[in-house]
């Protein structure tokens, strides 16, 4: 019998880049959005703090972008500081690559094995899923004990 584990994230990811006050490298979002509008033209920042300093940093969501090109939909999220809009903002690769950052997952998902009925057979089949893109992989540290663990972080 197929038993199915799920990679779950928690909450969002550490935000990996320097700190322009210290030399902390890990930024924190906490799904707030910063909204300015310039006559028709409209700047969106994710903002992030930094876990040592609390010093903000912003990450460009929009660049002067004529406000009648922006969805409503994207407004109103970013108006909301849709929590789920900043996951998957940090989730898209586009936007990490234009912004140089990494993400660590470190702390930010669990493994969800549903009943633990299976775990006194000898041998068990397991499929796993990832609800997000985590970047976890299975490690085996022991006979018969199976564990999944991050990388520091992923690009
Ligand atoms: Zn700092």
């Amino acid at each position: 019998m197929l038993t199915s584990w799920v990679v779950m994230p928690t909450c969002l990811p550490l935000i990996v880049r320097r700190c322009h006050a210290c030399a902390s490298e890990r930024l924190r979002a906490n799904g707030k959005f910063r909204v300015n509008a310039h006559h028709k033209l409209l700047d969106a920042w994710l903002l992030a703090l930094c876990t040592e300093c609390g010093a903000t940093a912003k990450l460009p969501v929009l660049e002067r972008v004529n406000v009648r090109s922006v969805r409503p939909a994207l407004l109103a999220r970013l108006h909301d500081n849709d929590p789920g809009l900043a996951a998957e903002l940090l989730r898209d690769p586009v936007v990490r690559r234009r912004e140089r950052i990494a993400l660590d997952w470190d702390g930010a998902w669990r493994l969800e094995t549903g009943a633990p009925n299976d775990l006194d057979r000898e041998v068990i089949d397991v499929e796993v899923r990832f609800a997000a893109r985590i970047p976890v992989r299975p490690c085996c540290s022991s006979p018969g004990v199976a564990r999944f663990r991050g990388p520091r972080s992923s690009g």
